[in-house]
């Protein structure tokens, strides 16, 4: 029998897709791009859906929803994750394609930008419902992934493991191994050391050039991050690792709190065993709405999109917003947060560390030689501690926001490149 998944109550509050497209025309305006350009990159070059029938442990077959978007290649083949979530919509996808356009322009790697999703609730699904579903979206967009044309990496709600079941699906259909068809790989079958770490690890270093702007060092400044998965965590380690208090952490169930610090290991061990942070011993409880607005110095919202919107901008306590998820700020609380003079670090430049060593990684994987991680670590680096630089220079010399100086960067950059290949036929 087929049934198809349940419809769940989504965490978007606005229109993802219009809220990307409005950031683009208002860099458009800055950077004077003509319409015709504004046009071309208004929109996605490509938009798979598919539909993925997966046998279920009960013996039943269900049928999931996926997608696969291109939304520019102008610089390159497409790069962009995969995001398996109940909640998730196209929309949202072409969304978080665009903006892995303008990610990897701004970083300078020679990459557009994709995204892909299935609507699912893995946390409820067995490792053989995902294996199998894994396996059969592989399949249905086969022809859409590789390593020239589109090659696909981890995102909220998938890891290494899914990875490699898509690498392996692939080059089973291949006959033989294709490493550089997707990054987020696992170490074993070609996976870069530094990966996993990579976005927290470079949202880090972003931090630590804007603190260093401010005259602030890391150590002893006040964190709170929501979100506990692959960004949240690890950034909450590094951050520990120098010096920083973390005051807040946050998961999909709630978050925790203590002004005087909270002790990582002990939350990533507490997480663990009971799949939650709530009930840490030594915290407060705080909800996830509450979360982004505790007394901190750096605010860093690494779950999903829409945490800071109008309604809870002007209450925002910290100094700086670390955007390590995509998207978490809306344009109307991008606006209320730069009156207040509050710094917000954009998506494009904070997480971009992910994209960069899966650039190594698929360097890597082509060239079928593996780098040390301080080598790994140090390019990273170079390229994200560039980007800022390069960030700040025009956000000083414009007196635009960080994202509007980002934007303007990537979006130069795109648009020189398409009009240097000229537009086929
Ligand atoms: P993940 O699946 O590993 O973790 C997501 C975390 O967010 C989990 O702890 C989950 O409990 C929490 N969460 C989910 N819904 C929430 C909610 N409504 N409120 C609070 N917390 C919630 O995902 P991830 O890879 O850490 O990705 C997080 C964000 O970072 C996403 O926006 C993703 O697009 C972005 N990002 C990820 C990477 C990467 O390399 N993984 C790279 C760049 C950007």
């Amino acid at each position: 029998m087929t049934t198809l998944a349940a419809p769940t109550p989504t965490h978007l509050k606005e229109d993802p897709w219009e809220m990307a497209r409005s950031q683009l025309r208002r860099v458009a305006e800055l950077i004077e791009l003509d319409d015709a350009m504004l046009n071309v990159l208004s929109e996605c070059k490509k938009a798979v859906v598919v539909s993925i029938p997966t046998r279920m442990d009960g013996g039943g077959v269900e049928v999931f929803e996926g997608f696969r978007v291109n939304h520019n290649v102008a610089r390159g083949p497409s790069k962009g994750g995969i995001r398996y979530h109940p909640g998730v919509t196209l929309e949202e996808t072409k969304a978080l394609a665009m903006w892995m356009t303008w990610k990897c322009a701004l970083m300078g790697l020679p990459f557009g930008g994709a995204k892909g999703a299935v609507v699912c609730d893995p946390k409820s699904m067995s490792l053989g419902e995902l294996e199998r579903m894994t396996r059969r979206y592989t399949t249905e967009i086969i022809n859409q992934i590789g390593p020239e044309m589109d090659i696909p990496a981890p995102d909220v709600g998938t890891s290494p493991r899914e990875m490699a079941w898509i690498f392996d699906t692939y080059s089973m259909n291949k006959g033989y191994s294709v490493l550089g068809v997707v990054t987020g790989k696992p170490l074993q079958v070609g996976g870069s050391l530094g990966r996993v770490e990579a976005t927290a690890r470079g949202a880090a270093f972003v931090m630590r050039e804007a603190l260093r702007k401010l005259d602030q060092p890391v150590r002893g400044r006040r964190i709170a991050i929501q979100g506990f998965g692959n960004v949240g965590r690890n950034l909450a380690k590094i951050l520990a690792g120098d010096g920083a208090l973390i005051a807040a952490l946050s998961d999909s169930a709630g978050g925790v709190l203590n002004a005087a610090g909270i002790d990582v290991d002990s939350a990533i061990a507490h997480k663990a065993e009971h799949g939650v942070l709530s009930g840490l011993p030594g915290t407060e409880p705080v909800t996830n709405d509450e979360l982004v607005l505790v007394d901190c110095d750096v605010l860093a919202p690494c779950a999903l999109e829409h945490s800071l919107t109008a309604e809870n901008a002007d209450r925002v306590k910290a100094a700086i917003v670390v955007e390590g998820a995509n998207g978490p700020v809306t344009p109307a609380a991008d606006m209320i947060l730069e009156d207040r003079g509050v710094l917000v670090l954009p998506d494009v430049l904070a997480n971009a560390g992910g994209v960069v060593v899966s650039y190594f990684e698929w360097v890597q994987g082509l060239q079928e030689y593996f780098w040390k991680e301080s080598e790994v670590n140090a390019k990273l680096n170079d390229i994200v501690t560039g980007a800022f630089a390069e960030t700040w220079r025009l956000h000083e010399e414009r007196s635009v926001s960080l994202r509007e100086a980002a934007y303007a960067l990537a979006v130069g950059r795109v648009a020189e490149a398409t009009t240097t290949r000229g537009l086929y036929p």
